[in-house]
């Protein structure tokens, strides 16, 4: 954010939004106040797509449905059997827990676009559900609801209820910056293009994309039952797909990837909406839903100017935070150190076959414990193979391989991550929009434990500060503590790259596995990667090492393993190995 002004006024930016809000219903017309009911109300629900959409990539037409077993839960229950709004609440909590967690369950472990298809198909049927049951007031609805009723006062005032609806968007709102900035965050954040690498430091992602639609849902449900409440009065139609669509409106003009884009979003269709309703008709001469056409040409004209909404947009226009420093903390415990020494890793004639090529052919070696072992041959010679078969990132064909004794052959990357072995990739894998600190962080997922519920409530944070400062060492460790709260995203490919190792160091390794970390760096550059590897080295850590630069290879390990269209070449102290004249046939004199 170079050139933009900072100033710590920023920080009171939320306050005044706090107290614009309350002035609304102290000094405005009641049209405001009924506005800002809807606004707040509609928040609620976009701060969860906010985190099922913008940040975790996942797309619900069906919050709407949400919204409306909320409604309905409290209507039906405080009409028919008398029994306490708030106790409804949690009613309809529950049955939206229920009801999230088999939409999810069903339809987020699929890849693709499930849930998008489902969530229309389950938006569209329980509105035709409210409609056509005669118990549920058929499309005219129930009426008779009665208010709600806070510390004994009656909230039948809607001045009164504007209270308590901003109280809970704004609990919302706190709630989800939190989860944002948080340990379940960073791996939210992961899991909209970076699935892969999440899943290798530990994170479950199919049970994390449930919980954040649960969170979404719930988000919706709390705002149904507001609203019967507000309204007085349900009937099926603000549940429909029509409303699912405007709630994604909502969070897409907004800004999907921020807190404040739910509110923005929210106030800009609300208030669109009223303005086209009452001008439209005046203009066209007649009356009709044309607002929902205008809108559609807006969004189109919106996405093409801003991508990420009006959020950031507006965001500019605001001072920028000042950068706060890392709170100094106790970093993470650590592992144990490894006992004995001897092989760490053997790979027994370990085969991978992709249809009918083979990349890995029953190749054997070990690592011993403490060493710096380079992994070379020409391009398509199975070096990254190798690399996902020891990770787990790929299953495979035939052989074994142990990890300090172990079998970890069948093993998920979560479990083999777990006990110890972290790695970078040849194709950078950062979340770029994230800082380096973020971005580090998330290598130390597993040692962690705070889950979304704790992180919401602010719960995390002496465990967070541990991981923070946790972090802060490894990039320290790499050189790189000039860049931690940049986004990952705008350092140079090469930096990026140590930007991954620090990441793996974060997860506490016992083996790290580099592919081609020396790839993009400059001759200064490498020479510190080289120091980093010794360094690491004597403080006992055993690294398999991947690298096309041969020089480079040549200085910093201790024995190479050389493939060939997945054979082992060659094997042997980096001066035999240039003496080799196989190797040299192969591999080197192309290179020399
Ligand atoms: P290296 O890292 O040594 O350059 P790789 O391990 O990436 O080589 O690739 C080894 C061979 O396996 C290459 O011929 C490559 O095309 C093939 N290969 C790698 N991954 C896959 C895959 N997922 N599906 C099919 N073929 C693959
Ligand atoms: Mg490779």
């Amino acid at each position: 954010m170079s050139g933009r002004w900072t100033s710590p006024l920023r920080a009171a930016g939320p306050l005044i939004f706090v107290a614009v809000l309350v002035c609304v219903p102290l000094f405005m017309r009641q049209f405001w106040v009924t506005l800002g009911n809807y606004v707040g109300l509609y928040s609620i629900v976009a701060l969860g797509l906010v985190l099922l959409t913008g940040v975790a990539g996942q797309t619900s037409f069906g919050q709407a449905a949400f919204v409306g077993i909320g409604a309905y839960a409290t209507a039906i229950l405080s009409t028919h059997y008398g029994l306490s709004p708030w106790l409804n609440l949690i009613v309809g909590l529950a049955l939206t827990t229920a009801l999230a967690l088999c939409i999810g369950f069903i339809t987020l472990r699929m890849k693709g676009h499930y849930l998008p298809l489902a969530t229309i198909a389950w938006g569209i049927s329980l509105y035709f559900l409210f409609g056509n049951l005669d118990y549920l007031g058929g499309h005219t609805g129930i009426t008779g609801i009665p208010a709600l009723h806070l510390f004994g006062l009656e909230l039948r005032n809607e001045r009164y209820l504007y209270f308590l609806i901003w109280g809970i968007a704004l609990a919302a709102l706190w709630a989800t910056h939190n989860v944002l900035d948080s340990r379940p965050g960073r791996a939210i954040r992961a899991l909209r293009g970076q699935l892969e690498m999440a899943e290798a430091f530990g994170v479950d992602a199919a049970r994390l994309k449930i919980i954040v639609f649960l969170y979404a849902a719930l988000l919706a449900c709390i705002s149904g039952w507001l609203y019967a409440h507000l309204q007085r009065f349900v009937n099926p139609t603000p549940f429909g797909i029509n409303q699912g669509i405007e709630y994604l409106f909502m969070a897409v003009v907004g800004g999907a990837g921020s807190v404040w884009g739910a509110v923005v979003g929210a106030s800009i269709i609300t208030l669109a909406k009223q303005v086209l309703q009452d001008v439209l008709p005046a203009l066209l001469g007649k009356s009709g839903n044309f607002e929902i056409v205008v809108f559609g040409v807006l969004m189109v004209l919106l996405l093409q100017w801003s991508r990420e909404g009006v959020w950031p947009l507006l965001a500019r226009l605001l001072p920028a935070a000042p950068v706060m420093p890392v709170r100094a903390a106790a970093p993470l415990p650590m592992r144990a150190a490894v006992a004995g020494g001897g092989a760490l890793l053997e790979v027994n004639a370990v085969r991978k076959q992709f249809g009918g090529l083979v990349a890995v052919a029953d190749l054997t070696f070990a690592i011993r414990q403490r060493e710096i072992l380079g992994l070379i041959g020409p391009n398509g010679a199975g070096k990254s193979t190798m690399f996902n078969l020891i990770s787990g990132a790929l299953p495979l064909t035939a052989g074994s391989i142990r990890f300090c004794g172990q079998p970890i052959s069948n093993l998920t990357p979560y479990a083999i991550a777990r006990l110890g072995i972290g790695r970078t990739f040849q194709h950078v894998k950062l979340v770029s929009q994230m800082s380096v600190l973020d971005n580090v962080a998330l290598g130390a997922y597993l040692r962690g434990r705070s889950g979304v519920l704790r992180a919401a409530l602010w719960l995390d944070r002496v465990e967070e500060g541990r991981v923070r400062a946790t972090a802060l060492n490894a990039i320290r460790r790499v050189g790189l503590e000039s860049y931690w709260h940049e986004p990952a995203g705008n350092l140079p490919l090469g930096k990026q790259r140590i930007v991954e190792i620090a990441r793996a160091l974060a997860a506490d390794p016992v083996l790290l596995l580099l592919d081609e970390p020396a790839a993009g760096l400059r001759f200064l550059e490498k020479q510190e990667l080289a120091a980093l590897l010794r360094d690491l080295q004597s403080s006992g850590m055993t690294v398999l090492l991947v690298e096309h630069d041969m020089d480079f290879v040549m200085g910093v390990t201790d024995r190479l393993v050389v493939m060939h269209f997945g054979e082992k070449l060659a094997e042997g102290a980096p001066a035999d190995i240039q003496r080799d004249p196989a190797v040299r046939n192969a591999y080197l004199g192309g290179v020399a």
